[in-house]
């Protein structure tokens, strides 16, 4: 078989990867992850959040597994999140070290930095599933039902707008009508999850061949619970809403 130039990148990449911390990489811990489904990697993300949100976390030495971590990484997610300072996927999720990729910009939009990371973590890391997650009151998707001008953040903002303009209700479209708000956000999500389809070849054809699974969700601020949209779901189940 013979091997392009560009999937030899990748899977240099992937050695450096296990390698960018230590010089041998932990073939149990990479089986592990190479043995996991999309959906095992979504239901561990579920009862984790089920265990956040009840107050019941595992117990965990993290400076033992900072010595696991560093002979390699071999997440089975990652969770592309928003900025917020209460959204952590390590805490929503109940994940310790080594265990999610986390990408995080106000918004919890995709862009071009957003997907190379993405593709990074799939095709050269091993990741099983992408979950874009959202969360109420979402600040970054306010400033953009408001047209808020700041500096960088303008550009930042605009990202979300084709969120706000696909939510077609009249009436009050402002951060004012929370009722408004969480439409946005959740058309934010949808809008993110469908442009790794359509933006990122790599990602499609993981998709498509049932690599790797793909998933928006929800994250309530006053719960603490994820609600996961199963009609973005891309081979996986989700909880019912
Ligand atoms: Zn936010």
């Amino acid at each position: 078989m013979q091997i392009t130039h560009s999937l030899r990148s990748l899977l240099l990449l992937a050695l450096s990867a296990t390698t960018w911390a230590a010089s041998t990489p932990d073939t149990a811990r990479q089986s592990a992850q190479q043995a996991t489904t999309p959906q095992q990697a979504l239901d561990r993300l579920v009862e984790g959040n089920q265990r956040f949100a009840s107050g019941k976390p595992q117990a965990r030495d993290l400076v033992t597994q900072v010595k696991v971590t560093a002979q390699g990484q071999y997440p089975t997610a990652s969770i592309v999140t928003c900025l917020d300072s209460r959204t952590s996927s390590e805490y929503l999720f109940d994940l310790g070290l080594g265990e999610a990729f986390s990408a995080r910009v106000a918004g919890n939009f995709v862009n071009e930095d957003i997907l190379g990371s993405l593709e990074f973590a799939h095709k050269a890391a091993g990741a099983k599933l992408i979950v874009v997650l959202s969360h109420s009151s979402c600040g970054a998707v306010k400033g953009a039902c408001d047209d808020v001008k700041l500096g960088n953040l303008t550009a930042t903002l605009a990202k979300i707008k084709p969120a706000v303009a696909a939510v077609p209700d009249s009436g009050d479209r402002s951060s004012k009508n929370s009722v408004f708000v969480e439409k946005v956000a959740a058309a934010n999500v949808r809008g993110a999850v469908a442009q790794i389809r359509e933006r990122s070849p790599v990602l499609k054809e993981m998709l498509d061949a049932g690599q790797i699974g793909l998933v928006g969700a929800m994250y309530n601020l006053a719960t603490g619970k994820v609600t996961f949209y199963p009609d973005t779901a891309v081979n996986v189940k989700a909880p019912a809403m």
